[in-house]
């Protein structure tokens, strides 16, 4: 990817406008973000987004900027505007690759994702999944109905946790130490150009000779950035810990705010094409049919379950049978016990997988086997029934097939599974 048009490379210490570069925080499909040092103020640190070179690229980031400025503008006083994560500045700088738009923003901690694999894929507590999920509702609110914007690539790489300044500082801290024990910096804190310009005797040597300070875990392609252990991260002073759904707690404190704008869009837009990543996206996009705000919110639906389970909601896999969107559709269908007919005809796509009146023609009724939310919380997960039947509801109302009927943000914050208190 650090080729003509795409990433940057970046050295640690080089200058980016009026910033010092320390260490990678983590890459996207049209970036790499950096943890860094700003020249005109001691001790203060932003995270820097490098765009792609490529042309493309280039209109996305005059357009993430153009939506990121103007919700900097509008509706101050809305409860959900800090739970959108907030642009410092922008400019440009340029590489053998190309031209690169770069974007400072306000430094956050890892995203959920990082608490996901923490939990070893089983799942964080539930008072912590309703206080994650509240911030992320909050902040639709504020993105649909006050800015008018769909984000369109809702994941849990794309929410990000708010870290204090102690936290910050242990992460430069050890950051720094790599540079004054002139020892190599983990792959994941550099640019993988420049990784590979390292032997790998430097770095074997490296792994043994340093136990405190060994490499991070290779990444998961594409869903990883890697931070310093989830227990140095302290809110209040208070050290979070993330356990699994057995002991499990993560301070309710913690806070979170939605991040990478990047494929966001205004509602007025008239998108052709498919948006959201696959495990996130909404019915009606699968099948081609209109989207808007509803389509952010399937995917709240789908974070909520794999925060609370670890596992996806939906995971399509291409099988000799059928395709990823196929299996898709009936992973949906039999999730749901149906799909309205009038819903099932209504996209571009439906004659793929629907005939006209709405009747599944990829597979027969009798090899289907329907398993509901709240069946599957009980006999998958090992929820008690009276956990499960709350949080299927919240889930079924954010996964509703018509987006119409589907809940709003608005109505999903007063939703009786984020209200009752006895969890
Ligand atoms: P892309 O559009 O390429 O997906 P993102 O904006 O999602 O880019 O950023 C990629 C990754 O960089 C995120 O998943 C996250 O790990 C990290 N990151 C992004 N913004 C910040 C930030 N403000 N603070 C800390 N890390 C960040
Ligand atoms: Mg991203």
């Amino acid at each position: 990817e650090y080729k003509k048009g795409g990433y940057k490379p970046i050295l640690i210490g080089e200058q980016l406008g009026t910033y010092t570069v320390l260490r990678k925080l983590g890459f996207g499909h049209f970036s790499t973000v950096w943890l860094c040092s700003d020249n005109r103020e001691d001790q203060k640190y932003v995270a820097i987004k490098v765009l792609k070179a490529v042309h493309l690229c280039d209109n996305m980031a005059k357009e993430e900027i153009s939506l990121l400025t103007e919700l900097r503008r509008i509706g101050s006083d809305h409860p959900g505007r800090k739970h959108i994560i907030e642009m410092v500045e922008h400019f440009d700088v340029s590489s053998i690759n190309g031209n690169h738009v770069c974007i400072g923003f306000e430094l956050m901690g890892p995203s959920l994702l990082h608490l996901i694999t923490q939990s070893h894929y089983q799942g964080i507590y539930e008072g912590a999944v309703k206080c994650i999920i509240r911030q992320v509702l909050l902040g639709l609110s504020y993105l649909h109905n006050k800015c008018k914007i769909i984000h369109t690539d809702l994941k849990p790489e794309n929410i990000l946790i708010k870290v204090n300044d102690a936290y910050i500082k242990n992460m430069v801290d050890k950051t720094t130490r790599y540079s004054e024990l002139g020892l190599p910096m983990p792959r994941s804190y550099i640019s993988s150009e420049n990784y590979a310009t390292q032997s790998f005797e430097t770095l074997i040597k490296f792994a043994y000779s340093n136990p405190v300070m060994s490499p991070d875990e290779p990444e998961r392609v594409q869903r990883s950035s890697s931070f310093p252990c989830l227990s140095d991260l302290t809110n209040d002073g208070e050290t979070t810990k993330i356990c699994t759904r057995s002991e499990l707690y993560v301070s309710p404190k913690i806070e979170v705010k939605i991040a990478d704008m990047g494929n966001a869009c205004w509602t007025t837009d008239k998108i052709e094409g498919t948006i959201q990543t696959k495990q996130y996206r909404a019915l009606e996009v699968l099948l081609g049919a209109d989207f808007n705000t509803p389509a952010d919110i399937w995917s709240v639906g789908c974070i909520a379950f794999e925060l609370a389970t670890g596992e996806y909601l939906f995971n399509p896999r291409h099988t000799q049978t059928f395709s990823s969107n196929e299996d898709h559709i009936l992973l949906i269908y039999e999730l749901l016990g149906g799909i309205p007919p009038y819903i099932a005809s209504r996209g571009r796509r439906s004659h793929r997988y629907f005939d006209s009146t709405g009747n599944l023609i990829i597979c027969e009724m009798p090899l289907l086997h329907i398993w509901k939310t709240e069946d599957v919380l009980v006999e998958k997960y090992g929820w008690k029934r009276v956990d499960a039947i709350p949080f299927a509801a919240m889930i079924n109302a954010m996964i509703e097939p018509d987006p119409e009927l589907r809940i709003t943000a608005d109505n999903g914050l007063v939703h009786q599974w984020l209200n009752d208190s006895s969890s």
